[in-house]
């Protein structure tokens, strides 16, 4: 199993941000993505889940070969992608049990039946995990990821703190057994013990059968979850790749060597 990011070229609200970028993730592997602020990151994130304000002008993004790009998220979801937001939204009204299970119900049972299933009055049959079974598994990864089980009755990050939404994204992220997780600055705004189970969180989840790119715009979550490539993304366009040594280098220099090295030369 591959993602693969050919020449991908994305536009928001007119504006070019990516041109032309290259990345292929296979299951198992650890990507890391790190670049200035406004390099295109999180455009990035959002083109590979299907976000309708990010326009792709040319390039394709493929999950095992088959194009992405007709797909709207929730399908792009139940191939097994996985987005972790920089700000992860609210959701009023709707507990965050209800909310996993039925998200995650939708997210495996279709990962379990062929994709033509049959509909009726034009909607798919729900599937809902049984409550006992899906109480089960929720206690045991709330427990597991630290997350304070009280929480299964609140609202969807409502009264959530910054540290709190991060840690029930990886629990989202945990429940629904992705086969490709993006995670975009999962450490922006975590205090060092928020950002450290957060970052063991998701080291806990990674192995054989996941992919993983995680966006970063420093070094230090890198301490805990070692990547096995490190790239550096730079107005809209990847220009290096190396290993975790990388991410060290942009630790004691910063990105102005980056900048230097690759500026367009003044007409
Ligand atoms: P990063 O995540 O690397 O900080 P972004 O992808 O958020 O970078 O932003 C890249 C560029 O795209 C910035 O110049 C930003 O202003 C612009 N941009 C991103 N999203 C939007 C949007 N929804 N509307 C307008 N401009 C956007
Ligand atoms: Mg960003």
């Amino acid at each position: 199993m591959d993602l693969s990011i050919r020449n991908l070229q994305v536009s928001v609200e007119g504006k070019q941000i990516l041109r032309g970028l290259n990345l292929e993730i296979k299951q198992g592997e650890v990507h890391a993505l790190m670049g200035p602020n406004g390099s295109g990151k999180s455009t990035l994130a959002y083109a590979l889940m299907g976000h309708p304000k990010y326009h792709i002008e040319g390039g394709d993004i493929l999950l095992d070969g088959t194009s992405l790009l007709d797909l709207a998220a929730d399908a792009r979801a139940r191939l097994g992608l996985f987005l972790a937001f920089q700000y992860p939204t609210t959701i009023p009204g709707v507990t965050l049990a209800d909310f996993l299970r039925r998200s995650i119900s939708a997210v495996r049972h279709a990962q379990q039946e062929a994709p033509s299933e049959p509909q009726r009055n034009g909607q798919a049959k729900s599937h809902l995990m049984p409550m006992r079974e899906f109480r089960r598994e929720l206690l045991q990864k709330m427990k597991d990821l630290g997350v304070d089980q009280t929480f299964a009755r609140r609202y969807v990050n409502d009264g959530f703190s910054g540290g709190e939404k991060k840690r029930v994204e990886i629990l989202h992220m945990a429940m629904a057994e992705p086969k490709f997780a993006v995670l975009d600055e999962t450490d922006s705004g975590l205090d060092i013990d928020a950002l450290r189970i957060v970052a063991e969180g998701v080291s806990s989840l990674t192995g054989p059968n996941l992919g993983v790119l995680l966006i970063t715009h420093y070094q230090r979550l890198l301490n805990y979850i070692k990547p096995d490539h490190v790239h550096i993304l730079l107005d809209g366009q990847l220009v290096e790749s190396g290993g975790p040594e990388l991410a060290e280098t942009l630790e004691a220099k910063g990105y102005d060597w980056v900048r230097e090295k690759y500026a367009e030369p003044v007409a």
